[in-house]
């Protein structure tokens, strides 16, 4: 006789991609905002404030060593509905390690969500938009989708807030991912731009939300 166990609930695996998504068509009159490197206690508050202002969902591409040192940032990004996605442990350029090497650094990024919020990310991002054939079979494994972008602001090169807040409003369309940064750097004019852009985004009529993934 054999100990009988009931099946767990398991989450399918999503699909080996050969290319990371870089929109969300169907999502009406929307655009998602994401946010790469954080959290970082200097920058994600004001970030979290704004967008709780407003009353709108944005995306965190969190780094996992960031994430262990900030876990209430996390927390508060979870309980405020923003979607917490990984973005490696260490920010490396996966096409430079090993397969263990990635999985390493996905997975304990991955792990260190779950403890934190309660539940593992289901999206991930490649550090440096760097992906490769193994990233992709990782990041299915670990139950996560491929996520890019579609606006860059290239807010990392501090080109000025008005400059950033510009990208966006002119990148901005139906479907659109637009990447800024809330950590790795001075991210003032990206805090700043936010608090510009944003209230611009809704007065054209867009819904700023996040993809919904079962
Ligand atoms: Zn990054």
């Amino acid at each position: 006789m054999t100990a009988h166990t009931p099946p767990r609930f398991r989450r399918p695996a999503p699909p080996v991609r050969t290319r990371p998504l870089e929109e969300l068509p169907g999502l009406g009159r929307s655009l998602v905002l994401s946010f790469d490197d954080g959290p970082d206690p200097r920058y994600t508050p004001g970030i979290l404030a704004t967008l709780r202002e407003h009353g709108v969902r944005a995306m965190f591409f969190v780094c996992g060593e960031m994430a262990a040192d900030s876990p209430d940032l996390l927390r508060e990004m979870a309980a405020d509905g923003h979607v917490v996605a990984n973005h490696s442990w260490s920010h490396p350029l996966i096409p430079s390690l090993s397969r263990a090497g990635i999985r390493d650094e996905l997975g304990r990024t991955s792990d260190t969500i779950a403890r934190t919020v309660g539940e593992a990310p289901l999206w991930y991002r490649a550090p440096y938009g760097a992906w490769n054939r193994n990233s992709f079979e990782i990041g299915a494994a670990l139950g996560m989708e491929p996520l890019a972008w579609t606006v860059d602001t290239l807010d990392w090169k501090e080109p000025g807030t008005g400059t950033i807040v510009r990208r966006v409003l002119d990148g901005a369309a139906p479907g659109v991912v637009v990447l800024s940064h809330d950590a790795g750097g001075d991210r003032s004019q990206s805090v700043a731009a936010l608090r510009r852009y944003l209230p611009g985004l809704l007065a054209d009529g867009y819904r700023v939300t996040v993809p919904f993934r079962t």
